[in-house]
């Protein structure tokens, strides 16, 4: 069951989230042009596309931040050089799983040490 999923860098998921974002907002623009006979209505579907995008820019910015606090480590597995954010993250080249913590070493991989969101079938 756990073969199935596959695990993406933490950084590397915020920006495809950051970049379905503008995505997003570019959407809710057209749609709003769809609207155009009512002009109430177009005017708020282009707010809330335009805040989107501008959600994403800082969601781009976050992700600045989040890569100076990651630790640069050359992955064991592709020797490529990644960042890691907490405890444990996944390879952004060939998605290995990465620990720091040596007690979590050896384990399978589970993100319930970085947050309860996915709970991992005991
Ligand atoms: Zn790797």
């Amino acid at each position: 069951m756990m073969a199935d999923i596959t695990y993406k860098s933490k950084i590397n998921r915020i920006r495809s989230f950051a970049l379905s974002l503008v995505f997003i907002g570019f959407g809710i623009m057209y749609i709003g042009l769809l609207f155009k006979s009512t002009e109430w209505l177009m005017i708020l579907f282009m707010i809330f596309g335009t805040l989107a995008i501008i959600f994403s820019t800082v969601v781009y910015f976050w992700i600045g931040l989040l890569s100076t606090r990651a630790i640069p480590i050359i992955c064991p597995t592709c020797e490529k050089p990644t960042k890691m954010l907490g405890r444990v993250d996944a390879c952004m080249h060939c998605k290995q799983p990465l620990t720091l913590d040596k007690n979590l070493e050896g384990k399978e991989f589970d993100e319930s040490y970085n947050s309860k969101k996915k709970k991992s079938p005991k």
